[in-house]
C-alpha cells in the first residue's frame, strides 16, 4: 500500500469507525454470536494473491461487526468500563503509523520523553508525591507481576544474581485479600512463589482485608521460619470495588520491611477528584501501585500505569544490558526496556497524551463525577424498591445488586438471578455481568462507559426490572 493509497482507504477506516460511534447505541449491547459461527464464516487458509481492501472492509461489516459485544455502547454495562476515548483512538493511530520502537532512549528518544513526561502530569493529575516515578505497561497483570518480582529481590537480596528463587532456604510468602484479582494469583505463580506461599487474607463486612488479619498471619509465617515478602493491596475490587485500608496495611509492611503494591487497576481513575483520594488514603506508604489507564479514564486499551517509589531497585532486577542496546548517553536518559519485561515498546504514550490534552483535566473529571453520581441515582432507586436490594457500599461507578421475591432463597434464588441477567442480556437493551458475592450469584451493574448518560441508566433500570419482575 502506497501512502496515496492509505490516504484514500484510511480516510474511509476512519468514516467507519465514526459512523460506528454514532449508532452504536441502535446496535444490541452483547453479540448474539454462537461459538464457532465466525470463524466457519472466514476461509481457513490464507489468500494467495492480494486481495482489494473493499473486500477486508466488507468483512468487517459483514462477518466481524455481528460477532462482537459493544463496549462503547451507553449500555455497556458488564465487566468495567474500557473506554476508547476517541482522542486517544487518534493518538493509538498517530503511534502506530509512525511504527517507532522504544528499544532505548536512544532508539526514539522523544518515545521516551513524552513517556515520562505523561506518566508525570498523570502522577500529578491522582496526588501523588513527587517521590514517584511512573512507566506505561500492557495491563495490570503485567504490572503486578513486575512489582512482584521487585518484592522478590528486595527479600532476597537479588537472589537472581545467584541460585535464584531456588536457592533460598526460606519460603518467600505473599499475602492478598480473598476479594483480590485473578492476576495477583497469577502474578505469585508465575513469579516462582507457589500456591502454597499465597496467603489469602480475611476480609471485614465491606469486603475490605482486615489488617488484624494480615498482622496475624505474618506473625504466623515468621514464627514458622517463612519471608513474609509481599502484600498486595487492592483500592476497588473486581467484584464489589472494595476498598482494603492502605493506611493500617502499609503499617503492617512497615513494621516487617514488606514490600507493598496496591491494585488500583479500576480505582486508580477515581483519584483524579480529590473527592475521592481518601479511598486509598496512606498510599505514600506503599512501594508500587498500578492504575489502568484503559478503563474508566479512556485511554485506549492498552494503557496500564506502573508507579515506584525506588526506580534504581526497579531496574536492577529488570536490566540486561547488551552492548547493541547501549549507547553513550546512557547515563543520563531513562531506558524504559529496563522499566519492565519487554525490550520492545510502543509509543503508548501518545494515546493517553492525546486524551489529556484533548479532554483537559477538567473535562475527565467532569465525565468521572457524571458516572459517579448515576451510580448513587442507581443505587437509591434500587434501594428504595423491593424486593431489590444493593449488597455492597457503592464507593464508585459499581452496584451489585440482586432482586430477592419472596419465596426465592438458595440455589433458586441463584437460578433467578442469572436468568433475568441472561434476559436483559439478550434481550440487547444492556449487558451486565453476574458475579458471585458470599456464595451467591448477584448481578454487577458498572456504569461509566463515555457514552452513559442518565437516560441510559434509567433505560437499564427498567430493562432490569421488566426482565426480573416478569
Ligand atoms: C481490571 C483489573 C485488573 C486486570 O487488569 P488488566 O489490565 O486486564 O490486566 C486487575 N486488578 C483489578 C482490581 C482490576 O479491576
Amino acid at each position: 500500500m502506497t501512502p496515496e493509497e492509505f490516504r484514500r482507504i484510511g480516510h474511509r477506516v476512519i468514516d467507519r469507525i465514526a459512523d460506528y460511534r454514532a449508532r452504536v447505541a441502535d446496535l444490541p449491547v452483547m453479540a448474539r454470536t454462537e461459538p464457532g459461527s465466525v470463524r466457519a464464516k472466514l476461509p481457513a487458509s490464507p489468500p494467495h494473491d492480494p486481495q482489494a481492501f473493499d473486500a477486508i472492509l466488507r468483512d468487517v461489516d459483514e462477518i466481524v461487526l455481528p460477532g462482537l459485544s459493544h463496549w462503547q455502547h451507553p449500555n455497556f454495562h458488564g465487566y468495567f468500563p474500557s473506554n476508547a476515548s476517541l482522542a486517544s483512538v487518534l493518538g493509538d493511530f498517530l503511534s502506530t503509523g509512525l511504527g517507532v520502537l522504544g528499544l532505548s532512549w536512544q532508539s526514539s528518544p522523544a518515545l521516551t520523553e513524552v513517556e515520562e513526561v505523561v506518566t508525570d502530569w498523570m502522577r500529578q493529575m491522582v496526588g501523588l508525591s513527587a517521590s514517584w516515578s511512573g512507566v506505561i505497561q500492557d495491563t495490570a497483570s503485567t504490572s503486578t507481576l513486575v512489582a512482584l518480582l521487585c518484592a522478590r529481590e528486595r527479600a532476597s537480596n537479588y537472589s537472581l544474581a545467584r541460585g535464584g528463587l531456588q536457592g533460598e532456604t526460606k519460603p518467600l510468602v505473599v499475602y492478598a485479600s480473598d476479594h483480590g484479582h485473578s492476576s495477583v494469583d497469577k502474578a505469585a505463580l508465575l513469579a516462582g512463589f507457589g500456591r502454597a506461599n499465597l496467603r489469602k487474607v480475611d476480609t471485614d463486612a465491606q469486603r475490605a482485608m482486615r489488617p488484624d488479619a494480615l498482622a496475624a498471619a505474618v506473625e504466623s509465617d515468621l514464627a514458622r521460619g517463612h519471608v513474609p515478602c509481599a502484600i498486595v493491596a487492592t483500592t476497588g475490587t473486581t467484584t464489589s470495588t472494595a476498598l482494603d485500608p492502605i493506611e493500617a496495611i502499609a503499617g503492617v509492611a512497615k513494621t516487617h520491611g514488606i514490600w507493598l503494591h496496591v491494585d488500583a487497576a479500576m480505582a486508580g481513575s477515581a483519584m483524579i477528584l480529590p473527592e475521592c483520594r481518601w479511598m486509598w488514603q496512606g498510599i505514600e506508604g506503599a512501594d508500587s501501585l498500578v492504575l489502568n489507564a484503559h478503563k474508566w479514564l479512556g485511554a485506549a486499551f492498552d494503557c496500564s500505569l506502573y508507579y515506584v517509589r525506588d526506580p534504581v531497585h526497579l531496574v536492577r532486577v529488570m536490566s540486561t544490558n547488551p552492548s547493541y542496546l547501549q549507547s553513550a548517553v546512557d547515563d543520563r536518559v531513562k531506558n524504559l526496556r529496563d522499566w519492565g519485561i519487554p525490550l520492545g515498546r510502543r509509543f503508548r504514550a501518545l494515546k493517553l497524551w492525546c486524551l489529556i490534552r484533548e479532554q483537559g483535566v477538567a473535562g475527565l473529571q467532569s465525565r468521572l463525577r457524571r458516572d459517579l453520581e448515576n451510580a448513587k441515582w442507581l443505587a437509591a432507586e434500587i434501594e428504595a424498591t423491593p424486593p431489590w436490594h444493593v449488597l455492597a457500599p457503592v464507593p464508585l461507578q459499581t452496584v451489585c445488586v440482586r432482586h430477592e421475591p419472596s419465596g426465592l432463597e438458595g440455589d433458586t434464588l441463584d437460578r433467578h438471578t442469572l436468568a433475568w441477567a441472561d434476559r436483559v442480556n439478550r434481550s440487547g437493551a444492556a449487558y451486565l455481568t453476574p458475579a458471585t458475592l458470599d456464595g451467591r450469584w448477584m448481578v454487577r451493574v458498572s456504569i461509566g462507559a463515555i457514552a452513559t448518560e442518565r437516560e441510559h441508566v434509567e433505560s437499564l433500570w427498567r430493562a432490569m426490572r421488566a426482565e426480573a419482575e416478569r
